[in-house]
């Protein structure tokens, strides 16, 4: 008796020792790791794509050259794309395979108008370009298409059952392109959403995102000469200027959390003629998409209250609006694990300094250079969230995505230094950890029922009730909204 007892107390701690040391069996392992060396052989393939999208730069709606790029690549890879889809001509949907489950996996190409940026360490604009991939959305575009392929590619060898979809979505930047193809029910029957963004850092999103509704408020006034026959003009312009005002003094009473943001995009031509024809654009945010829709309307008002006050008339129209990012907990546990699978970004000597250069230029203290070769812990991030139309994928399928380091640490989303990174392979090396960790991810979707259904229950209690409305109506798609620029 004394004698079992001792050998349960020497043998219980050696056995759980024991038992902890061993790894955990990833029966699907090797298919992620021929994925991963698969995606890292085209290496140069798939910075060669990025690059190019990063060169034309196109608007929202604009993405032509890009849209092209990317279908070709899927297509040539034995996707079958529809292009044009929900009434946008740079929109499309490739698909390979047949059966569920459905795995859907985003991808972005539109730039930025009025930034344009040399891939140098230094702020040099680009002669003759008028915008740049602040956001990196070259990167996410041909990131995205490489996973794509990459898990078509482990489906085809294994003959496993199964769907890849490939969503070419155009304008996230303010043009809600997602909207529209949700609206069109392009995401219906996929039990999954996989995306990413370019960062500064390796985590899983977590922080959710802003709802955003934005509108162009046109007034329009009467005009005359601006000195001898002020008194018969009625000013277009006053009205903007009239409106802002009033909506800036409108932020002390309304909800502190809000983010509300214009620009003045026609405001008369001369001094000396009273503007007949004033326009601007506003973006309302805030974490909850029912006080979006409260606080836009007092926002219309405003814009009611300064037509009336100058004697102008105005109309408005709704260009984008977007939903807050529903998180699925179980969903970020998986991705988390399969990013840490992939690990970080290395980045050589030469890029190193180059990115020294670039945290030079902050205004700020610049994180650590190297934090980007490592996986941030799963933990919500303290950096405030911006927007996205992916918000609006995320109420009709479960949704994960993640950040991913192809920026240097403390460049923000937006700069010309983003743009500067994206032009390298700092960028070009983070969209490869991400089209491994989304193939990864994808992967383990396709054998993992288990994890689709707790995803699936998981997104049914946190929509509760709501019952999903695109906030920019039903309007079509604002497919000028960068016309001009
Ligand atoms: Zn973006």
């Amino acid at each position: 008796m004394r004698m079992r007892n001792m050998i349960v107390t020497i043998c219980l701690p050696l056995c759980l020792f024991a038992q902890k040391k061993k790894p955990a069996v990833d029966p699907f392992g090797k298919n992620k790791s021929a994925a991963a060396s698969e995606i890292q052989q085209h290496y140069d393939h798939y910075k060669d794509i990025a690059l190019k999208i990063w060169d034309y730069a196109e608007l929202g709606y604009k993405e032509e050259k890009s849209t092209a790029l990317l279908q070709k690549e899927l297509k040539d890879n034995g996707f079958e794309v529809q292009a044009g889809v929900a009434g946008i001509p740079t929109a499309f949907v490739a698909t390979y395979g047949s059966g569920s489950p459905v795995i859907g996996i985003l991808a972005e190409y539109d730039a930025l108008p009025g930034i344009t940026q040399e891939a140098v360490p230094e702020r040099k604009e680009a002669v003759g370009k008028k915008a740049g991939q602040a956001c990196g959305h070259h990167l996410f575009g041909a990131g995205s298409v490489a996973a794509g392929i990459a898990i078509k590619n482990q489906i085809q060898a294994n003959g496993w059952k199964g769907t890849i979809k490939v969503y070419g979505c155009p304008a996230e930047e303010g043009g809600s392109g997602k909207v529209y193809m949700t609206r069109e029910g392009l995401f219906n029957g996929v039990d999954v959403v996989l995306h990413w963004h370019p960062d500064d850092r390796n985590a899983v999103n977590l922080n959710g995102a802003l709802a955003n509704k934005s509108a162009k408020f046109r007034f329009y006034g009467l005009s005359a000469h601006a000195a001898m026959a002020p008194e018969l003009g009625r000013s277009a312009l006053d009205a903007v200027e009239a409106m802002d005002m009033m909506v800036n003094m409108m932020r002390e009473h309304i909800p502190s959390d809000t983010r509300i943001h214009y620009v003045i995009t026609s405001g008369g031509k001369a001094p000396n003629v009273v503007p007949d024809f004033a326009e601007v654009y506003y973006y309302v945010r805030h974490p909850d998409k029912v006080q979006v829709v409260n606080i836009f309307d007092r926002v219309v008002k405003a814009a009611e209250g300064a037509a009336l006050g100058t004697g102008t008339t105005m109309k408005y129209e709704v260009i984008g609006g977007t939903h807050d990012l529903l998180l699925i907990d179980t969903l970020n546990v998986a991705a988390q694990k399969e990013l840490e699978r992939t690990g970080g970004v290395s980045l050589s000597p030469s890029e190193l300094e180059f990115g020294r250069k670039i945290q030079s230029t902050f205004n700020y203290k610049a994180p650590d250079i190297l934090a980007s070769s490592k996986v941030n812990p799963y933990e919500v991030q303290t950096d405030p969230p911006g927007s996205t139309d992916v918000g609006d994928v995320s109420y009709n399928v479960p949704t994960v995505g993640l950040r991913i380091a192809t920026w240097i640490p403390g460049t923000p989303a937006h700069s010309w230094q983003a743009v500067a990174c994206g032009g390298t392979e700092i960028g070009t090396k983070g969209m490869i950890v991400a089209a491994k960790a989304l193939s990864n991810l994808g992967i383990e979707l396709l054998h993992n029922p288990k994890l689709i259904e707790a995803a699936k229950n998981e997104f049914t209690r946190k929509k509760g009730d709501y019952q999903y409305k695109a906030l920019l109506g039903d309007r079509a798609p604002a497919l000028n909204y960068r016309d001009g620029l």
